[in-house]
């Protein structure tokens, strides 16, 4: 099948062809008459596979030219990268089509953004939580809202953003097409399209958890950190091989240390990305690694989803994912598009269950390497993987002491005061030797009665 059998308009055919892409991907074929058939849609596709086509494509072909004010296509997608790359995808589409495009995200100024939008325009890409403070502010009609996409969706209720997606819909019009994609499909994700889907259509093209075929995948074994960053300083030597390489790390702290270890042996080849980044750096270290100044990037999870970046050579998991479905998203940063691609993966033996984890998921063996002869094994130890000193025998401890914590102290005399009661009652009890109220003259004078 070609892009000419499915009925497309002459300008899309000709963008594709400017793009050089002929035929159009499992994904996209799919889509396509689903999403012109006007039904709600859950797609479930990996990135990589040519999914932001699969419902770009459809959705282009049916928007006809308009000079109203208002948006009428709605992307929501989880991160401000993925709101740049998704603009520039559409916009390649988009060559020999009059429509405006905009993407709004958090963290730049929102007046900018206001006055971008209040210039009209067709389709608005958007992280969730700018799209709503625009359209709270009525900077952002939302009123002639017909389609909704939904882009990596699973990322989107990760980042805990299912209540800001709840407010967006409170606010749609009630008439549209809900188009949603996500990698995979869990609990939360089946959820939302309870909520909100009338009888969707579900179209997928590979089962949640199976690896892109074009993957070659490798192990190593390794016992700890800086190990980890020998072996890594060794492998990126062969410049040729590791030409683009993905490194991931799923903390940004360790992601910090792995940039200063290897900086020092490769400066001014290497790039980091991170959610306490700026924006412009973030954006400046994607563009350095798309243009091959920098043929390292390390990033961490979240980041890097989502993220389009073609022809990486290699995905390197620094550190084994803990979710089996993160190595998935992982390791298709690379393989993209039917190219073939390469992922390492390196575990320590604490992290050794979840490569069983993720072997499960897979239904196969990751090929282990072994470790080669001139990477040195570190002695040296992070302050997490240092063993915690245990007291081995002191004979003065007694065993149920009852230590005051780290942030004990003497309180300060005023704050010792306990509350004893009224003043005026202590006082005449002292004098008196005992309680004395009011009304104590007219029962001491009934007592006295009696006593006579
Ligand atoms: P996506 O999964 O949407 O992030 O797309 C992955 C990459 O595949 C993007 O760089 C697209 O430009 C590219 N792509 C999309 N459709 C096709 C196609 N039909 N043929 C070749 N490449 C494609």
């Amino acid at each position: 099948m070609t892009f000419r059998d499915l009925n497309l308009s002459t300008p899309l055919i000709n963008a594709l062809d400017d793009l050089g892409f002929e035929t159009p991907t499992p994904i996209q074929e799919q889509a396509f008459s689903v999403v012109m058939s006007g039904k709600d849609v859950v797609g479930i596709a990996q990135t990589g596979t040519g999914k932001t086509y699969g419902y770009m494509l459809p959705i282009l072909r049916m928007l006809k030219y308009s000079v109203q004010q208002n948006p009428r296509v709605l992307i929501i997608v989880p991160t401000r990268e993925l709101v740049v790359q998704v603009v520039d995808e559409i916009e390649k589409l988009t060559t020999y089509i009059n429509i405006r495009i905009c993407g709004v995200y958090g963290g730049t100024n929102i007046n900018t953004q206001k006055q971008a939008v209040s210039e009209g325009l067709d389709i608005v890409v958007a992280t969730p939580g700018r799209l709503y403070d625009l359209a709270v502010s009525r900077a952002l009609q939302l009123k002639s809202i017909q389609k909704i996409v939904i882009d990596e969706v699973d990322v989107m209720l990760d980042l805990g953003f299912r209540h800001q997606l709840m407010n967006i819909f409170d606010i749609l019009p009630r008439q549209r097409q809900n188009i949603m994609f996500s990698a995979t499909m869990t609990d939360h994700v089946d959820q939302i399209i309870s909520e909100i889907f009338t009888t969707p259509q579900r179209i997928s093209v590979a089962k949640s958890g199976t690896p892109l075929e074009n993957i070659k995948q490798f192990g190593y074994k390794v016992p700890n950190f800086y190990t980890k960053v020998n072996l890594l300083a060794y492998l990126l030597q062969d410049k040729d091989t590791y030409h683009k390489t993905l490194i991931f790390v799923g903390y940004k702290k360790i992601a910090d240390r792995l940039f200063d270890a290897l900086e020092k042996t490769y400066p001014d080849e290497i790039c980091i990305i991170h959610s306490n980044k700026t924006q412009n750096y973030r954006l400046r270290s994607i563009e350095q690694f798309r243009n091959g100044n920098n043929r390292i990037l390390i990033a961490t999870d979240v980041m890097a989803r989502g993220l389009d970046i073609d022809n990486v050579s290699q995905v390197i998991n620094l550190d084994t994912p803990e979710y089996p479905e993160n190595y998935m998203h992982r390791i298709g940063r690379t393989g993209r598009a039917e190219k073939e691609g390469v992922s390492i993966v390196l575990t320590t033996e604490k992290e050794q269950n979840y490569l069983d984890c993720i072997e499960d998921l897979m239904e196969m063996e990751i090929e282990k390497l072994p470790l080669p002869n001139s990477v040195e094994i570190s002695q040296l130890l992070t302050p997490e993987e240092q063993p915690k000193i245990k007291e081995i025998y002191n004979p003065h401890k007694r065993p149920n002491d009852d230590e005051a914590g780290a942030s004990f102290h003497e309180k300060k005399e005023k704050n010792k005061k306990v509350n004893l009661g009224g003043k005026y009652k202590r006082e005449i009890k002292k004098k008196y030797k005992k309680p004395k109220t009011k009304g104590d003259k007219t029962y001491n004078l009934k007592h006295k009665k009696k006593k006579k």
